[in-house]
Formats: structure tokens, C-alpha cells, sequence
């Protein structure tokens, strides 16, 4: 049974009771509630966030098979803008294959390195689709269905974005479409399945809880996922 959750509120998030009872690990702050901070996405819907150089943050699949978009621009400048973002083909270029491995970064249109991934439990992602788009729901029959490219507008709205337009290409979190094919199932994330960032500039983060909820995509089901973002360490 899913409990409903707190839309906007910031949440103290515990991923695993038996854990608290342990002494913190200094170098693992996600070993312990307290050192946290949890966002709960809506499912279909998306959440951006600030983290400053040396942040680390993990996107969580609380219910499995649930694909999250996601996208990061610079904030390096006093005035932000959107300008310099993550790009997946400036990223492509820079890795050995389509997946950053643990320890690779993603890179921006600057060709810098922004996010670093430090943890992945699935290590099946996708970055050669695009966020699914207004107009893709349009063509069939469904106007005013939630898209990525929605959810990251209006998430990014407060950043100064007017239009899904002007949203970068994602990063597929959790979406297995290997040799660029969309047949079958798109998810293979248990739930808790996470990957974890490091930011290694200051950023803004994008994601959505991808609201495609046609031919059995997401697991059949649109649902929550969570962002925790770990305290720094002074
Ligand atoms: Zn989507």
C-alpha cells in the first residue's frame, strides 16, 4: 500500500531503521537520517535543488521501475543562468561508453566536469533519449498528460526557465533502453535502487518522475522518488 506523502515539505528520510543504531560513519553521511536532507518527488512530477562544490546527493527509485530525468547547469556566476549544463553528448564524449561507470563524471557544454557519480546500484541508464515532451502526448490523444519536459520547466521555472524548450537533454536515470530501442521494459530498478552524484562545482539540479505511463512503461505505474542530500561536513 503506498502511503500518501507531503508534497512540498522538506522530510527526514531513513532508508534502513537498523542502521541509526550504529555509530555515523564520518565518511558515508548517508548512513545516518540526521546528516540528510530528503525531498519526496510526486510521482509525475518534478523538484530542482541547489548543491554547492563538494555536495553529495543521491536520487533514490523508492518503488522500483520508475525512470527519472535529470539535468544539472553551472552556478558559478553570481547572476545564475542557464547557460552552461550538463550535456550528454559533451558526457558521451568524454566516456568510454553511454553509462558513466562509479567515478565518472557528467560534463557540460563548458566540456567541464560538474557531477561525478560515487554510487550506483543498477548502473543501467540511458543518455541518448530525450525527456518525453507535451507534444509527444498530444499526438496521442492525451493533452495535458504530464511530461519530463514539463516537470523540469516548471521545476526550473524559479531559475528563470520560460518554456520546456529550453530544457537540456537528460540524463535517463533508470531507464534501460539499450541500443537505442524503446522495446519492452523500460525499468530493471528494485526499489531503494539509487545513484549517487557528487557536485564538483556549484549546480542546480533538475529531475522528474517520468510521467510516461503508456505501454507498461515505469512499471505500470508513475511513482514517488526521493532526493537526499547529504549535509557537508565543515
Ligand atoms: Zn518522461
Amino acid at each position: 500500500m503506498r502511503v500518501p506523502i507531503p508534497i512540498t515539505e522538506e522530510l527526514s528520510f531513513t532508508f534502513d531503521e537498523s542502521r541509526t543504531a550504529s555509530p555515523a560513519i564520518p565518511s558515508d553521511p548517508f548512513s545516518s537520517s540526521a546528516s540528510t536532507t530528503t525531498h519526496i518527488v510526486p510521482a509525475a512530477h518534478g523538484y530542482s535543488f541547489r548543491v554547492s562544490k563538494g555536495t553529495r546527493f543521491r536520487i533514490i527509485d523508492i518503488h522500483g521501475e520508475q525512470v527519472v530525468d535529470f539535468m544539472a547547469w553551472a552556478h558559478t556566476s553570481p547572476v545564475f543562468t542557464l547557460t552552461e549544463k550538463v550535456s550528454m553528448a559533451y558526457t558521451r564524449f568524454h566516456l568510454s561508453g553511454v553509462t558513466p561507470a562509479v567515478g565518472e563524471c557528467l560534463w557540460t557544454n563548458r566540456d567541464r566536469p560538474l557531477l561525478r557519480l560515487t554510487a550506483d546500484t543498477v548502473k543501467v541508464h540511458d543518455m541518448t533519449f530525450m525527456s518525453c515532451f507535451p507534444e509527444l502526448y498530444e499526438k496521442e490523444g492525451l493533452k495535458g498528460h504530464r511530461s519530463c519536459a514539463g516537470n523540469i520547466a516548471e521545476a526550473m521555472e524559479k531559475w528563470g526557465m520560460r518554456s520546456h524548450l529550453e530544457i537540456a537533454d537528460p540524463f535517463n536515470i533508470f531507464q534501460n533502453t539499450p541500443n537505442y530501442s524503446l522495446k519492452g521494459g523500460l525499468g530493471c530498478s528494485r526499489p531503494g535502487d539509487y545513484v549517487e552524484f557528487e557536485a564538483l562545482d556549484d549546480a542546480v539540479v533538475a529531475v522528474s518522475s517520468c510521467p510516461y505511463d503508456l505501454g507498461g512503461f515505469n512499471g505500470g505505474k508513475i511513482t514517488d522518488v526521493a532526493v537526499v542530500i547529504a549535509k557537508k561536513s565543515k
